[in-house]
Parts: structure tokens; sequence; C-alpha cells
């Protein structure tokens, strides 16, 4: 993101607040609620519900044998991947 974009997000969220409007952030378990189908928003769930929310623990999840692993969100670029 640039920072011209950033600073243009920065301004919509100030008069967003400026006109009252409250926004509201659903967590990933709250999102999977909404959309009940997506298989997406359900692994980000599950994951979330798993290590307590904390993105770190998801990134570095050492559980190999679980079967969504290689599916998890917060996946870095050189984080290991196993494939069986
Ligand atoms: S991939 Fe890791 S964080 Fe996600 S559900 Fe499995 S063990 Fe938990």
């Amino acid at each position: 993101m640039s920072i011209e974009s950033l600073k243009k997000a920065q301004e919509v969220m100030r008069q967003r607040r400026e006109d009252g409007i409250v926004t509201v952030r659903l967590d990933p378990i709250q999102k999977a609620k909404e959309n009940p189908k997506s298989l997406r928003l359900a692994i980000n769930a599950k994951c979330y519900e798993c290590c307590d929310g904390s993105r770190a623990e998801i990134r570095n999840c050492s559980a190999h044998g679980c079967p969504l692993r290689n599916l998890r969100p917060y996946q870095s670029d050189d984080s290991d991947s196993e494939e069986e």
C-alpha cells in the first residue's frame, strides 16, 4: 500500500468517525458464522480458535499432522510446507 492510499484510507476513516459511523470488526470465528459456506473463512476460524487468536502462533504452527497446516492463514513465503 502506498503512502498516498494509506493517507486516503485514514482520511476516509476519520470522516466516518466524524459522521458517527461505527466500524464493526469481526473476528475470524464471527466472519465464518456470517459466511457459513466459505471454506477459507472456516479454516481461518479454526486456526484462530486453535491458537487463541495469535497470528504468530498460526504462522509458526508446527503441527505437521494437522490437515489444515498447509492451508492455514498468515503463512510467510518462506514457511516450510509439508507435502505428504
Ligand atoms: S494448522 Fe495449526 S493452527 Fe491451524 S488448526 Fe491446525 S494445528 Fe491449529
